[in-house]
C-alpha cells in the first residue's frame, strides 16, 4: 500500500479541519497531513454555509449563553465545551477579520446581528464576505489561501478525494489511518502521531447543496475504534428525500405546506408555527401521523405557490432538485 507519515493527519477539510491544520501550525506542529474524500475545502458543506454566526463578542456574557444553549438542547450537550467555544469564539472572529473576513456593521451600532433560532437571547453576526465571496464560501476562500501558503512552506501536505474507511491503533492509541482514492480505487496507509476528525456530522441538509459527503463517518470511524459515542439519537435527521432539498425549513416553506397521504395540511395541529416549524417538529407531527396511520407518503405541497417566485436560480440555490425532477427546466418542475 502506498505509505504516508506525518506529524498530525486531519480528517475533513470544513471549517473544523483546515482550522485544525491552521492552528496545529501555530502551536509549531510542522509536519500537517490533510485528507477529504472530496476536493479539499471546495465540497465541504462549511462552503456550502450561509455564513450567518454565533460569535460571543465581549459585550454578552458567554455564562448565560452556555446556559441557554444547553436549556435548549434538554440539559444534553456539554455546557463547559459549550462555554469554552463562546468564550473563544471573539478571537477566532479577529483571525478571520484578519484574513480580509468582513461582517457586516451598522453605522453607530457595530456589527449587524440577528436572533438565534430558537436561542433567546443568543445572536449570530450576518453573514459575512470577502472578495465577491459571501457566506461560508467566504471563510472557505480566507482559510484555504492560508492553508496554500502553509503547503507553499511545506508544513501541509494536501490529499483530496481520499476517503478514510479505519483508524490505526498501536498500543492502544490512534496511530493512524487507512483509506481509498475515490478515482484510482488505490488504498494508502496514513502513519501520523495524533488524528483529528473533523469529517462533520450526519445528515444535517444533506443529499443536496453538495453536502451528500457529509455521512457520518467519523462517528464510525471513532466508533470502532473503540470510542464510547452518546446522544447518537439526536444527529439531525431529515425530512426531504436526497434528491429534494426543501426540508421545512427553508425559503420554499413560507408558502407551501406539508400534506399527509389524503392529503391534508396537518403542522397547525403539532406546533403554532405550522409548517416552518423547526425539521425536529415537523419529524415528531409525521411519526404522529404515522402512528394514525395518515401517512405515508408526505408531500410537500407548493402548488400555492406564485410562479414567478419559481425563478431558476432560486431552484439552483437549493440544490439539484430541479435538475433531478425536470431534466433541467425549473417552470416545468
Ligand atoms: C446549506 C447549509 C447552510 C448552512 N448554514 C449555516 C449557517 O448559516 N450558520 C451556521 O452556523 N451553520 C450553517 N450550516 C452548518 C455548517 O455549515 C456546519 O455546521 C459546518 O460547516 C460544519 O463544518 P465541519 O468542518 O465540521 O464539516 P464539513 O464542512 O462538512 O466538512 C467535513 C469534510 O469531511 C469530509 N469527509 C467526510 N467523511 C470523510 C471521510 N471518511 N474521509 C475523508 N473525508 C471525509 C467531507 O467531504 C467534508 O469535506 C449550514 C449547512 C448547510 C449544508
Amino acid at each position: 500500500m502506498e505509505e504516508h507519515s506525518c506529524d498530525l493527519l486531519v480528517i475533513g477539510s470544513g471549517f473544523a479541519g483546515l482550522w485544525a491544520a491552521l492552528s496545529a501550525g501555530e502551536a509549531g506542529v510542522r509536519d500537517v497531513a490533510v485528507v477529504d474524500k472530496r476536493s479539499i475545502g471546495l465540497t465541504s458543506q462549511s462552503r456550502m454555509a450561509a455564513g450567518a454566526t454565533v460569535y460571543c463578542l465581549p459585550r454578552y456574557d458567554p455564562g448565560l449563553w452556555a446556559d441557554t444553549i444547553a436549556n435548549a438542547n434538554g440539559g444534553l450537550s456539554r455546557r463547559d465545551m459549550v462555554r469554552d467555544m463562546l468564550e473563544t469564539s471573539h478571537g477566532r472572529l479577529e483571525v478571520l477579520e484578519s484574513w480580509g473576513i468582513e461582517y457586516r456593521r451598522l453605522p453607530l451600532l457595530g456589527y449587524q446581528t440577528m436572533p438565534s433560532r430558537g436561542l433567546e437571547g443568543v445572536r449570530m453576526l450576518v453573514v459575512p464576505g470577502r472578495d465577491g465571496a459571501v457566506g461560508g464560501a467566504a471563510v472557505v476562500g480566507a482559510l484555504m489561501e492560508q492553508v496554500r501558503e502553509r503547503k507553499r512552506g511545506g508544513d501541509v501536505r494536501l490529499y483530496p478525494r481520499v476517503m478514510i474507511t479505519s483508524l490505526l491503533r498501536r498500543d492502544g492509541r490512534v496511530a493512524g489511518a487507512v483509506g481509498v482514492h475515490a478515482r484510482t480505487g488505490e488504498p494508502l496507509v496514513f502513519k501520523a502521531r495524533a488524528v483529528v476528525l473533523a469529517a462533520a456530522d450526519c445528515s444535517f441538509r444533506g443529499g443536496y447543496a453538495c453536502v451528500d459527503a457529509v455521512t457520518g463517518d467519523a462517528f464510525r470511524l471513532a466508533y470502532d475504534a473503540g470510542v464510547r459515542l452518546c446522544n447518537m439519537e439526536f444527529l439531525f435527521s431529515n425530512t426531504g428525500s436526497p434528491c429534494y432539498g426543501f426540508e421545512g425549513t427553508g425559503v420554499a416553506a413560507r408558502r407551501a405546506r406539508f400534506l399527509d397521504r389524503r392529503p391534508e395540511s396537518f403542522m397547525k395541529r403539532y406546533r403554532p408555527e405550522g409548517d416552518t416549524a423547526e425539521v425536529c417538529h415537523i419529524v415528531q407531527a409525521m411519526a404522529k401521523e404515522a402512528r394514525e396511520r395518515n401517512g405515508p407518503p408526505f408531500y410537500f405541497d407548493m402548488s400555492r405557490w406564485p410562479g414567478r417566485y419559481i425563478t431558476r436560480r432560486m431552484l439552483m440555490s437549493v440544490g439539484n432538485w430541479c435538475r433531478s425532477t425536470s431534466g433541467g427546466s425549473p417552470r416545468k418542475a
